[in-house]
């Protein structure tokens, strides 16, 4: 599924490998700098891809703005994304975000209270778990 003519935001800059399993572009929307303690993404995951595992500490807001994506809480199952869902994501919950495996995914993240901090990394999502999703 080519998604990329409903995209808003240009891609962006490729994500980092060491934190994404397949690849990922990043638009920054609202930077560190804005003195509003709040970043803002877009994000694009090609099919299949994935971030790590991770946590805020300040917490997170996901919007899926086009697409397919998977959203993953320790623990728990695997939760589908489509166009308009909005996940808010609790402090420090490890947790991971990214595309299904057949369909290209957008989201906006959002980060608030960064003065907390950003992002923790953690390890790679395996093939299994990023597999495990019960349709
Ligand atoms: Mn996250």
């Amino acid at each position: 599924m080519n998604t990329s003519a409903n995209e808003i935001f240009p891609k962006g800059n490729k994500a980092p490998a060491e934190y994404f399993t397949g690849t990922a572009w990043v638009r920054p929307l609202v930077s560190p700098d804005s003195g509003l303690n709040c970043v803002i993404g877009n994000v694009i995951f090609e099919p299949g891809t994935r971030n790590n595992w991770h946590t805020h500490t300040g917490g997170q807001i996901l919007i899926a703005t086009a697409g397919t994506g998977y959203y993953q809480e320790k623990g728990k199952p695997i939760q589908l994304l489509e166009k308009g869902d909005v996940v808010t994501i609790p402090a420090d919950v490890v947790h991971w975000h990214g595309a299904s495996p057949d369909s290209e995914f957008t989201h906006l993240a959002i980060n608030p209270n960064t003065q907390e901090g950003v992002v923790s990394w953690l390890q790679p999502v395996t093939d299994e778990e990023y597999n495990s999703y019960n349709k």
